[in-house]
């Protein structure tokens, strides 16, 4: 809980004004989760291109137009003009056929492209956040890694330039998170996501006040209804056998696609992610861990090689859906294999039942 606090007050007093602070630490800890082992623990340091990739991410849904009713526009992430890594995506965005697609969809539509952005986001970040997160007024508070440029990066631009190109160069490209964070980012995801997410909503909507309700915001900058699951759910209930996930009995004409980590807890659209559930079931298991039942047939599901697993490709490719069988797991290892004492896990209906850290190990030792 120290750290959390150090953090949360560090991203009120550092000297990096944009939103970009947040970012920063949302993608760190993405990562951390998607790297976590079967020992639970997670990596000791990330890239700068990773760290590029996944703040394209967090921004892809932040660079649609904002539907206000009496001036509709993209909104400013900083005080002054636009930040620059917002307005490189809204550059690249515009290139594409069709601008409301994913980003899973652009990357294949654009590569190139795609490679051009990833350079230039990570250039910036490079130069700007990155060596200032940690400084404040008065000094630094180095609490999350440790890199090895400062902001006097700018004259070495050549370097990185060559590093991009994949020339030999001194520019050393690692974050090296400091002893205990990639851990504490991972045991404390629950309560810093929806913290970050509030200030970064909050920073938001003051720099766009002339025409936002904070209220509807953070859904637009981080909700789950951004990307429509309706075409994967024919195709998994298909896998499924025609039966819900949860209570194993056939469906209606009615059914949902469930995140079965829930997206409160890390954002995943992965086919590997999603089941299909009756809209009851879907509603009972609401932002909860499903328990460990539930969990084994979503491994096996899942496992590389199964015919589930091999099914859910082939799904993917037909509908151009996002696949990353090794991501998904290492989430649900961050976060199954740090679950609290005494945490209880959803079952059916209304019924949960206590979290049993032996079958959970078991289990996800299977990934
Ligand atoms: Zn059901």
């Amino acid at each position: 809980m120290g750290f959390a606090e150090r953090l949360i007050s560090l991203l009120e007093r550092t000297s990096v004004v944009a939103t970009y602070k947040y970012a920063v630490v949302i993608a760190l800890m993405d990562l951390c989760m998607e790297a976590t082992g079967k020992d639970a623990i997670p990596r000791s340091h990330v890239t700068t291109r990773q760290v590029a990739e996944k703040v394209i991410e967090l921004y892809w849904p932040q660079t649609r137009t904002y539907p206000a009713s009496n001036a509709p526009r993209v909104l400013r992430q900083n005080t002054g003009k636009q930040a620059r890594i917002l307005s490189d995506i809204l550059a690249f965005r515009s290139t594409l056929p069709d601008q409301s697609m994913s980003l899973h969809r652009a990357r294949l539509e654009a590569p190139v492209a795609y490679q051009r952005l990833v350079h230039r986001v990570e250039w910036t970040l490079i130069l700007m956040p990155l060596p200032r997160v940690q400084k404040v007024r008065g000094g630094e508070e180095p609490i999350l890694y440790h890199i090895q440029w400062d902001t006097d990066i700018e004259r070495k631009k050549r370097d990185v330039t060559a590093y991009q190109r994949g020339e030999e160069s001194p520019f050393d490209n690692r974050i090296l998170l400091k002893p205990g964070v990639p851990e504490y980012l991972v045991r404390l995801n629950l309560l810093l996501r929806p913290l970050i997410f509030r200030n970064w909503a909050a920073l938001v909507a003051r720099v766009n006040r002339d025409l936002i309700e904070e209220a509807t915001l953070e859904e637009f900058l981080f909700g789950k209804s951004r990307v429509s699951l309706g075409p994967v759910a024919p195709l998994l209930r298909d896998i499924q056998n025609g039966a819900c996930f949860y209570c194993g009995k056939t469906f209606g004409r009615r059914l949902e696609v469930d995140h079965f980590i829930p997206w409160s807890r890390y954002p995943d659209n992965g086919i590997e992610n999603l089941v299909a559930a009756h809209a009851r079931c879907n509603r009972k298991k609401r932002d909860f861990l499903a328990d460990t039942e539930h969990l084994a047939r979503w491994t096996a599901r899942n496992t590389p090689g199964s015919p589930g697993a091999r099914a859910l490709l082939s799904a993917a490719r037909e509908t151009r859906w996002e696949s990353h069988a090794e991501q998904t797991f290492g989430v649900a290892r961050s976060i199954y294999l740090n679950l609290l004492p005494g945490v209880k896990l959803w079952r059916l209906g209304d019924i949960f039942v206590p979290a049993d850290r032996a079958t959970l190990r078991r289990v996800l030792a299977e990934t």
